[in-house]
């Protein structure tokens, strides 16, 4: 799909990165990168609304039960479950976690909005992200902690992967009409043609 200033992103703000304060910076470093804010809440998410959230394919339960299954033999610990098994089992983990406690839902705007907000995250794994990143700056967890005590990595903020992700991951957390359209006085630095005139 083209790349366009419309493009929307769905970001939650986890129960940990709500713990721990983060709403305001998060928001300032959306803010301050030219982004729009479409839509904001502080929910508690149902555990059918996260289960649809994590709706995840045999590829990602692959990926995360092999992960899974590695740490369990590093650990000495029996192997009783298929790569998949384990990887639906941490679909649940996942699902307890984002159900634990309040989240900062909202739709960001702007110019390849996954890309760019994916960028300030970082990666999945705070141990690795990158300095500078949300998840690099203001957390600590690993795969092999969390997977030791079979939890979800706790990693602050959840931001849509893609344009496509975003619209099916925005109908499960906000009625239309919770999502504004106004016209933000920075895009017209950031896009419009006649900026010199
Ligand atoms: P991301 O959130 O970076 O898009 P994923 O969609 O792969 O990553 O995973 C969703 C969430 O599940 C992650 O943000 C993290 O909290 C958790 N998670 C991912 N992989 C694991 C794992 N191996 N063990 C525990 N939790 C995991």
């Amino acid at each position: 799909m083209p790349q366009s200033k419309r493009d929307r992103a769905l970001i939650l703000i986890k129960p940990d990165g709500v713990q721990r304060g983060l709403i305001g910076e998060i928001i300032g470093r959306f803010e301050r990168v030219g982004l729009k804010l479409a839509a904001l809440k502080l929910v508690f998410a149902t555990r059918e609304q996260a289960f649809e959230h994590y709706k995840k394919d045999d590829v990602w339960f692959e990926k995360v039960g092999k992960r899974a299954i590695e740490e369990k033999k590093l650990a000495g610990k029996p192997i009783e479950k298929t790569p998949i098994e384990y990887g639906q089992e941490k679909q649940k983990v996942l699902v307890d976690f984002i159900t634990s406690g309040p989240v900062a839902a909202m739709i960001w705007q702007g110019n390849s909005v996954c890309d760019i907000v994916r960028k300030l995250v970082g990666g999945t794994e705070p141990l690795t992200s990158d300095v500078g990143t949300i998840r690099g700056d203001f957390t600590v967890d690993s795969y092999h902690l969390a997977d030791a005590d079979m939890r979800s990595v706790r990693n602050i903020i959840h931001s849509s992967e893609t344009k496509e992700e975003a619209e099916r991951e925005i109908k499960i957390w906000f009625k239309e009409e919770e999502i504004l359209k106004y016209d933000l006085i920075v895009e017209k630095i950031l896009y419009d043609l006649d900026l010199l005139k």
